[in-house]
């Protein structure tokens, strides 16, 4: 296995042609692959532990990745104009478009050996690149979050798998979203931490 580190710079390919690329070593080619707009393959590989397996996704995983960004896109997009546009306006009376707010995600997919050591769940969907952790600034913004992508599946009839507003034992908000190719069992509900 190489050890390679998606964790910040580097991205996958931009053909996303073959993840296993990487496992065979062609890592230092794996730049700048967007799976879509505003997301690249990189940033939902991320993770916060380094193993030696470097949490390379496979084709499969990335293609599952793949099916989360549009709900990414549409989140991002109908938070900054549902949200972002009318508080600067209640701000400053003025419409100010120049600066979007980002989606930050803090975990997309998990190899085992990632997953086992952040303590995810045995089953996770981070596993597969089906789930994401979106960071949220407090329990506001992850109700927010999770409304509008009540909303998109509602106006787009899709399912998804699982929405879950989680609190750490800190106090620390995230919400957890889940696609998965088929068999989506739409599992919403807050999580908190003891
Ligand atoms: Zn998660």
């Amino acid at each position: 296995m190489v050890n390679v580190e998606l964790n910040k710079q580097a991205k996958l390919s931009p053909h996303l042609a073959s993840p296993s690329e990487a496992a065979l070593g062609h890592s230092s080619e794996l730049d700048g692959s967007r799976l879509s707009p505003h997301f690249s393959l990189g940033e939902l590989c991320k993770t916060s532990v380094n193993t030696l397996d470097g949490n390379i996704p496979s084709r499969e995983d990335v293609e599952n990745l793949k099916r989360l960004c549009p709900w990414l896109e549409e989140l991002r997009e109908r938070y900054n104009r549902q949200y972002v546009e009318t508080r600067r306006q209640g701000v400053q009376g003025v419409q100010d478009n120049t600066e979007e707010e980002p989606i930050i995600i803090t975990s997309g997919f998990r190899s085992p050996e990632v997953n086992k050591c952040v303590g995810g769940a045995y089953s996770s969907n981070h596993l597969t690149g089906c789930a994401v952790d979106i960071r949220c600034v407090g329990v506001e913004q992850a109700i927010r979050y999770a409304a509008i992508l009540l909303d998109t599946a509602d106006e787009w009839k899709q399912d998804y798998d699982e929405l879950l507003i989680e609190r750490n034992r800190h106090g620390r908000y995230w919400v957890h979203f889940a696609v998965r190719p088929k068999d989506n069992r739409r599992r919403t509900m807050f999580l908190n931490e003891k």
